[in-house]
């Protein structure tokens, strides 16, 4: 394959993100970090000096993703090298975490191995990876093992070491703000607290600049994210000055202040973290829209029991009455994992009277996937692949049908829809509403990034069509008194 580039001396870096909106924060932020190396982004790898994989390791299928893309890649590599070229193969996120040196073992392509925490090291990393080709130029061959593994978690926070954002973050009016990383709630299913570390608030201050800049730079919206979101306690004064810290509806307070912020949300919420004051910003600022995802992964208490979720289906109940309370027209999504061990026909039918008693705007499925070093890989009574597949597709049909009867309930309605990017039919652009439902209208790209009223007209499974009224005023949908 011939290296395409075009563009003379400028070095490229192709960056491909799996898994999380969170890997999509950090895959920006490394471009931010690559950018002053003199790293533009490139649309593929062909064209590419430099590629990163950003990695997900939370199901089984998700890190064998990875495994067969660094084999097309090394391919890429080897036809490079033929052709006296050569490329740089890095695999960042939690794949690089959980598996270190193994990836170099198991593709010794690979050159460069580096941890979610420390990828504001990259610039070190690939100045040792071209010191290491400078030996191998020396006497032709690669060492064994020579790739450059990076898996800390640093004393240091990665986000004091990473330049301010800029444009280039600000996706069509929205931009994604991370708060809060890691987790200590160890349910027994998960690899997070293994490959995000514990638990970590940034300062409110450096979230508060941040976000402020990010409005600078052009974002009405801003999504706050956080593996445990509203875990969130950042320092707000040093702790030499008396020290204070805000929870994350403090924060959401302060943010919404910015001029020319006009949404704001917040992903992912734990349910034991839902507390009062988060629970009546929903009813407050208006700038925090509809949409709430909390995930409950099952609704028999047993299983949560087992998962060490910390709250039953009775605690999640109420947190949602108490939310619909201040916010009656909010929006709920959830993530479900079917076929955890132990699970019966019973519990099963626990979780299907839940979701039909709390009734989703939009849900996540999925099969329970063995992930080895969580307690829930060493349970006995795993369950047959055919019966996971089973309680997955019934699940998925009545939170399909829930989320039909939530769009369809929004026809006729109008409402801010903020244009992301291009529809899949010529003339035809698509967006966001407030509930995070995807709405398409006829409508120039000089739409995409702003956000307009549009009434809807019909509703599908997955989306809603609409038409622009640019002039209407927006359906007053019902809000707490
Ligand atoms: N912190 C969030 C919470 O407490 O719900 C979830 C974060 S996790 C990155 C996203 C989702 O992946 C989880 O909510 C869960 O439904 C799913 N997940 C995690 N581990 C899984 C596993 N071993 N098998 C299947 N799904 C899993
Ligand atoms: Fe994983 Fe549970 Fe932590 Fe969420 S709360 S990240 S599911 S361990």
């Amino acid at each position: 394959m011939k290296d395409v580039r075009t563009d003379g001396q400028r070095k490229r870096v192709f960056i491909r993100t799996y898994g999380c909106q969170m890997n999509v924060y950090d895959s920006d932020r490394m471009a931010d970090v690559l950018r002053p190396l003199g790293y533009a982004l490139s649309d593929t790898p062909e064209q590419a000096d430099l590629v990163v994989l950003n990695t997900c390791h939370i199901r089984e299928r998700a890190s064998e993703k990875v495994y067969s893309e660094l084999g097309r890649l090394r391919d890429l590599k080897s036809e490079r090298r033929l052709g006296g070229g050569d490329l740089t193969i890095a695999v960042a996120g939690c794949v690089a975490q959980a598996e270190g040196e193994e990836i170099i073992q198991r593709q010794p392509a690979v050159d460069i191995v580096v941890g979610p925490q420390a990828y504001h090291r990259l610039p070190e990393l690939l100045a040792r990876v071209a010191r290491q080709s400078d030996d191998r130029r020396a006497d032709g061959r690669r060492r064994p093992g020579a790739g450059v593994l990076d898996t800390e978690f640093p004393a240091e926070s990665k986000f004091d070491h990473l330049p301010a954002p800029s444009e280039a973050d600000v996706r069509a009016g929205s931009a994604f703000l991370s708060i809060q990383e890691g987790c200590d709630k160890f349910c027994t299913f998960c690899v997070v607290p293994y490959t995000r570390g514990a638990e970590y608030s940034r300062p409110a201050t450096a979230v508060l600049r941040e976000a402020r800049s990010l409005v600078a730079a052009g974002a009405t919206e801003l999504t706050l994210l956080g593996q445990n979101v509203n875990a969130y306690h950042g320092e707000a004064a040093p702790s030499s000055i008396g020290g204070s810290t805000w929870g994350l509806a403090r924060l959401i307070r302060e943010i919404a202040e910015i001029d020319g912020l006009v949404r704001l949300r917040y992903t992912t919420s734990h349910p034991r973290d839902m507390d009062d004051d988060l629970i009546a910003v929903h009813g407050d600022v208006p700038q925090l829209m509809p949409y709430l995802h909390l995930p409950v992964q099952s609704g028999s208490d047993r299983i949560l029991e087992a998962m060490n979720r910390g709250h039953g289906r009775d605690h999640y109940r109420r947190l949602v009455d108490r939310l619909r309370g201040v916010r009656p027209d909010l929006a709920l999504s959830s993530d479900f994992i079917v076929g955890f061990p132990g699970e019966s026909d019973a519990d099963f039918d626990d979780t299907m009277r839940l979701v039909d008693e709390i009734g989703f705007a939009s849900a996540y499925t999925f099969k329970y996937s063995r992930r080895p070093g969580t307690p829930g890989a060493a349970l006995g009574d795993q369950l047959a692949e055919s019966v996971k597949t089973a309680r997955l597709a019934a699940l998925q049909s009545l939170l399909g049908n829930q989320q039909r009867d939530f769009n369809a309930s929004k026809v006729g309605a109008v409402v801010p829809v903020l244009f992301a990017e291009a529809g899949r039919k010529p003339g035809q652009i698509l967006g966001k509403s407030p509930w995070l439902q995807s709405v398409y209208v006829e409508g120039g790209a000089d739409m995409i990034g702003s956000i307009v009223n549009v009434r809807l007209l019909a509703a599908y499974a997955l989306s809603l069509a609409g038409e622009v009224v640019a002039d209407e005023s927006p359906t007053r949908f019902e809000v707490a008194a």
